[in-house]
């Protein structure tokens, strides 16, 4: 599915990453460095042309500022996107070269796996710089699989997005429809069954959906009909755009809350949420979990403080929620304020 946005704020600046030996040619985008060094992944895909790229590494890079400033993390936010080379590529060669473009920037921008990068990647990023993370994990030290803190992350959103629909209750006993279960989807299935709640599950990959069923319970249907089906909550935790009209109008959960970025198919669905009085709880707000460890790796934090952090993802939707029903604005209105408030000198000088 497209996912349409529209720049909120500015990028502080957009670096031009070029060379030809090494198959390098992408942008490193600083988007706000108000809270810290611009962290966020370094995306490789394929793009038609340099432009492409650099108007995904914008979009990306402002999603990271104000997921970073949400999170109170110490960190602003950035992106780097990569052109995949055409045909067999020296990808050693390439990260090589990346990581001697990190390294100019003099630790204003922060690196990181994210899609189509992994960790051996990072490993070559770090010969370069000291400004990279998700390399191997070292035992004792946080790092290592973001996926599980992303599930926590989510669960206890989906908590507090519960009690807040209906009155404090527990999610025992209600039913959540997962869309997607993999790394996130199935953790947070795995949390979902322990706290007693119903399971009904879809994804493209039907072994995967049928193993996780045979483990915790639940029901399994066709991927066009997850989000229709009779649940308290949906979650989406695929790929993005998941919330569109088509979906608003099958849907029968009343509250959303699921770990895929961008959930939204276009921002106006944010105001189509608030008239259909769906609780939604915002996307970049409950699946911060992941940066919040890999974050924590670059910061040199133990996991007790990866756990305090994530943790608290669940009074903040509350208190998101709260400002957007006493405000009548949607919550990812609400949600875009505060991480601008968390982002403000004001703010930042207080601090
Ligand atoms: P993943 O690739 O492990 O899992 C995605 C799952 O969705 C797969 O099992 C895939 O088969 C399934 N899927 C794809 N299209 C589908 C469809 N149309 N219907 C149903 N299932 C479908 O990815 P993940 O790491 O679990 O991440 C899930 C989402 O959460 C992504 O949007 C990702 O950007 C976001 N997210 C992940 C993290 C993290 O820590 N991994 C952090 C923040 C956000």
């Amino acid at each position: 599915m497209v996912v349409q946005t529209s720049p909120k704020m500015p990028p502080e600046e957009c670096i031009r990453l070029e060379d030809k030996a090494a198959g390098l040619d992408g942008y490193i985008v600083i988007h706000s460095s108000a809270r810290g060094p611009a962290a966020g992944g370094c995306r490789l895909w394929t793009y038609d042309d340099p432009a492409a790229a650099l108007t995904d590494a914008m979009r990306l890079a402002e999603g990271m500022s104000y997921k970073n400033a949400m999170a109170e993390l110490p960190l602003g936010g950035g992106k780097a996107v990569l052109r995949r080379p055409a045909g067999n590529f020296d990808r050693r060669a390439l990260f090589e070269a990346f990581g001697k473009a990190v390294a100019q920037l003099d630790g204003r921008y922060v690196t990181a796996e994210d899609v189509g990068t992994g960790v051996e990647d990072m490993e070559a990023v770090a010969l370069h710089t000291s400004h990279v993370a998700g390399r191997t994990a070292r035992p004792g030290f946080a790092g290592g699989d973001p996926s599980p803190w992303t599930a926590l992350g989510v669960f206890e959103a989906m908590k507090a997005a519960f009690a807040f629909r209906h009155g404090g209750a527990s999610l025992n006993g209600a039913t959540v429809a997962v869309q997607g279960v993999g790394s996130v989807g199935a953790g947070l299935c795995r949390l979902l069954a322990a706290e007693g709640a119903k399971l009904v599950l879809a994804d493209i990959v039907d072994a995967r959906v049928a193993a996780l069923a045979a483990e915790l319970g639940g029901t399994v249907v066709p991927i066009a009909e997850i989000a229709g089906v009779e649940a308290d909550v949906f979650a989406p935790c695929a790929l993005g755009g998941a919330l569109d009209m088509a979906t608003l109008d099958a849907m029968r959960a009343r509250i959303v809350c699921g770990a895929a970025n961008n959930q939204l198919a276009t921002p106006e669905i944010a105001d189509e949420l608030l008239a259909r009085d769906i609780t939604y709880a915002p996307d970049y707000v409950v699946n911060a979990g992941g940066i919040i460890n890999v974050a924590a790796e670059y910061l040199g934090e133990n996991e007790s403080e990866v756990r305090a952090r994530v943790l608290a993802i669940g009074p903040r939707t509350t208190a998101i929620l709260e400002k957007a029903r006493d405000e009548g604005k949607s919550s990812s209105f609400v949600a875009d304020r505060e991480a601008e408030r968390l982002m403000s000198r004001e703010v930042l000088e207080s601090l």
